[in-house]
């Protein structure tokens, strides 16, 4: 049985500074997005004025103080970015393929005694791997999580 701990409850107590947010690649407008890929994900130019909902929560994370916000184009990307951050709360946003590989990989990450992190998933609403949809009230409202929210305690 996975030892992840998939609970908003939990997820709402870890200080901003300890979570990361994961986001899909796939969410970009994949004809005009002038972001580059790195071995640390997406990196989103600056100058970019793209009508984009990575940008959009983005910039919601890191304004509530979260350590590091990863766009990535799979699971080893973003199990990379957890190796590298250490969060003890991760937000992801995730396809049920990806979702699945990733949650392994932390699982496995965690076994050497580690507490593993909090995970908190928001599903894809249409996969395809190009110009996927989510929740973006939902997402936000993850991202905004704390202890003394009400949501949180369901
Ligand atoms: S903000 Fe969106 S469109 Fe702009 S570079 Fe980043 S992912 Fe691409």
């Amino acid at each position: 049985m996975s030892s992840i701990i998939k609970s908003e409850e939990v997820f709402a107590k870890v200080d901003p500074s300890q979570k990361i947010l994961l986001l899909p690649q796939c969410l970009r407008p994949s004809e005009t997005c002038p972001g580059k890929f790195t071995k640390q994900g997406l990196q989103c130019p600056d100058d970019c004025h793209e009508t984009c909902i990575i940008r959009q929560l983005r910039e919601v994370a890191l304004e509530q103080g979260y350590r590091a916000v990863c766009i990535a184009a799979g699971g080893a990307m973003a199990l990379r970015s957890i190796r590298t951050h250490n969060p003890k709360g991760i937000l992801a946003v995730a396809c049920e393929k990806e979702l699945e590989m990733g949650l392994e990989g932390v699982e496995k990450m965690s076994q050497g005694g580690e507490e593993a992190p909090v995970v908190v998933v928001i599903p894809l609403l249409t996969d395809g791997c190009v110009e996927t949809e989510v929740d973006v009230n939902r997402v936000v409202r993850a991202i905004n999580l704390r202890p003394s929210d009400p949501a949180a305690q369901t």
